[in-house]
């Protein structure tokens, strides 16, 4: 039976397992990225590892979230990042230089490689052919140290793509298209594989604008083939050399198909408050709009910024309307400024910011109040904007910029004959906004420059024989990772300080809880059913390893939150007997006498209420791999024990 694309890649990067739906599988990882909101925590936790230089093939650090400097947190975020990238051998791009997932797509991309990131946003990269996914913090961490990267064996979703483009429609449509059809969990568990003759109508970043958004699916990710086209996207990027022809067997088997005639599509809109409520623009009708944002990893390419000036050219962009362009890269910027384009977008009456994330993570350009924007992003979430009664819609860079000059919702389409945007032959190459890291021989005189918002990543030991422990907290059902670690723009620029963060730790439940962990320096939380829902946050694991929770015991967890307590080291325990919960209280003695030994061998947790004079059964939520993961004291000192560091 002959393999699919995203198959052929794990295949010749597995490590453990079996290539069979839904079993777990650990990756060699050539590639990471990060970005700055998650970089800085993903760095404490591999300086925590011990590990002197990254494993991996090309490991790069960007800054692209934070960068509105109203405080000195986020500039002391940018300069630590900046010496770990110098001492551990990791390529640094300086704020400036562009979005993440844009500038890895033009400058280290490379086919058939596997990446992974820090940021959801990180299957942009099967625009390529890579196999790219989004992961947490310490799994990136991991992966710089030389460990695997431990996913479930996807399925396999093919969908077709027969015919070609209209004038006007583009790529964000296609997306949009496909969700609507499958809904924003219509890729969970899944790599969806783009395949059939409409493939090779379609450049590079326009692929990349459909793997993007495949993180709104759930997928695990998206890939396109690398054909010719990828081989002239290279070539134009000065790195013919890294091409590889990938393609699926003939005879691959896919567990869902899915045909989308391009031909037949029309523009749409994600409307609010989901990625997935996609209508078309025509059934929407003319809208009123208050602001238009272009850019984001979504859409910001040179080909997407073309075609806006295009539209652009001289008109004045609608006396109701303001439009914000970011350029996602530096060299999408540059090559704007030497074409004459952005005098285009300039004259027009766009405000031009740097080339960041800016408006898509909230960073400024909020829409006014019960504002209607229109914005070529990937997600339009309730509040995202920074406008709580804001109505965000996802639409096309082509539909963006007819509107902003019409000032209500209009079809490109409309516009008449459309000119036809050439990719170039030869992008404007100048990496000097990559700070190359220090070479082996220098490195160990590179200084770690920790400003005070930098604090070192808490240390885990290994698990001893015996626990004893107060419940230091006794909570009900559906607590969320918010109610463990409050996120929000007050407390986002302290997210490499765990110690400051702590103070917040359950603020909403119980506001002593901090107090009291300092007070007795360890503890034992108690909740309900479905524990730790929500945002995959790892902070919700980490700062309750910083203030010295040993064990969480519940009725049920929430499944990426267990996994976050289970790589920091916290046992994640649950109640045979769901009634046993009413048994303890707040503040109770407890004692697992023999946990250790219990965790080896896989047996039952014996928990002794040494309060109640009780004693009950506990079942540890942990596989073969979490179990010496939580022996070793979590994944960090696991990975530090098998990488011989
Ligand atoms: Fe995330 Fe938006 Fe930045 Fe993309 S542009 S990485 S979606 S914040």
């Amino acid at each position: 039976m002959g393999l699919t694309l995203a198959q052929k890649i794990i295949q010749s990067h597995l490590l453990s397992g079996e290539m069979t739906a839904g079993s777990e599988i650990g990756l060699k990882i050539d590639q990471t990225l990060t970005q700055d909101a998650t970089g800085t925590v993903a760095y404490l936790e591999f300086e925590a590892m011990g590990v002197p230089r990254v494993k991996t093939e090309r490991s790069v650090a960007y800054i692209d979230h934070n960068t509105l400097q109203t405080g000195f947190e986020n500039a002391d975020d940018h300069r630590f990042i900046q010496s770990v990238a110098k001492k551990h051998g990791i390529y640094f791009s300086r704020p400036g230089n562009g979005i993440c997932h844009q500038v890895h797509l033009e400058r280290f991309g490379i086919p058939g490689k596997t990446l992974i990131g820090s940021d959801s946003h990180t299957p942009t990269g099967g625009g390529i052919g890579m196999l790219a996914m989004g992961a947490g913090g310490l799994d990136v961490a991991v992966a710089m140290g030389g460990g695997a990267y431990y996913i479930t064996m996807p399925k396999m979703l093919r969908i077709n793509l027969t015919g070609k483009l209209s004038p006007w429609v583009s790529a964000k449509d296609i997306i949009l298209e496909v969700l609507r059809i499958l809904t924003v969990k219509g890729g969970v568990g899944k790599v969806v594989e783009y395949g059939g003759e409409g493939v090779s109508t379609l450049s590079v970043p326009e692929r990349a604008t459909i793997t993007n958004m495949g993180a709104e699916l759930g997928a695990t990710t998206s890939i396109f083939p690398s054909d010719e086209i990828t081989k002239e996207f290279l070539k134009a990027q000065g790195r013919e050399q890294d091409w590889i022809e990938l393609k699926p067997d003939a005879d691959a088997v896919y567990d869902e198909v899915l045909t989308i005639n391009l031909s037949e599509l029309a523009p749409m809109a994600a409307c609010p408050h989901s990625p997935d409520k996609v209508k078309k623009v025509g059934e929407i009708g003319k809208m009123k709009v208050d602001q238009v944002c272009i850019g984001s990893c979504t859409n910001s390419s040179y080909r997407d910024l073309m075609r806006v000036a295009s539209i652009l050219k001289g008109k004045t962009v609608n006396p109701n309307v303001s439009l914000a362009i970011a350029p996602g890269s530096k060299q999408v910027y540059t090559m704007l400024a030497q074409n004459g384009a952005l005098a285009d977008l300039i004259s027009a009456g766009a405000r031009i910011l740097e080339c960041a994330c800016g408006p898509c993570i909230g960073m400024g350009q909020s829409p006014n109040t019960a504002g209607i924007s229109l914005r070529t992003f990937n997600r339009n979430f309730e509040g995202r904007s920074g406008t709580a009664d804001a109505q965000i819609y996802l639409v096309s860079p082509e539909t963006a910029a007819a509107s902003a000059i019409t000032g209500v919702l209009t079809d490109a389409r409309t516009l008449g004959k459309e000119n036809p945007v050439e990719m170039p032959a030869h992008f404007y190459i100048n990496d000097n906004l990559i700070v190359p890291p220090a070479d082996e021989s220098e490195a160990k005189d590179v200084e770690i420059l920790r400003g005070p918002n930098i604090k070192e990543f808490p240390a885990t030991a290994a698990l001893p024989q015996s626990i004893e422990a107060k419940a230091l907290l006794k909570v009900g059902d559906n607590i969320t990772t918010d109610h463990i670690m409050p996120a929000g723009s007050k407390i986002l620029p302290y997210r490499s300080n765990i110690p400051y963060l702590s103070n917040f730790c359950f603020g909403v439940c119980d506001k002593e809880f901090p107090e009291r962990c300092r007070q007795n320096g360890k503890g034992i939380i108690i909740g309900g059913a479905n524990y730790g829902q929500g945002s995959s946050r790892e902070h919700a694991a980490l700062v309750p390893l910083y203030l010295g929770i040993k064990a969480v015991i519940v009725k049920s967890f929430a499944r990426i939150h267990c996994a976050n307590l289970a790589n920091a080291g916290i046992i994640p325990l649950m109640f045979k007997n769901e009634k046993d919960y009413d048994t303890i209280d707040q503040m109770d003695e407890l004692e697992l006498p023999n946990i250790r030994t219990e965790i080896e061998n896989g047996t039952a947790v014996l928990v002794k209420n040494l309060t109640k004079g009780t004693t009950f059964e506990a079942e540890a939520v942990l596989s073969e791999r979490q179990r010496k993961m939580v022996l070793a004291g979590g994944l960090l000192n696991y990975t530090r024990e098998n990488s011989g560091k």
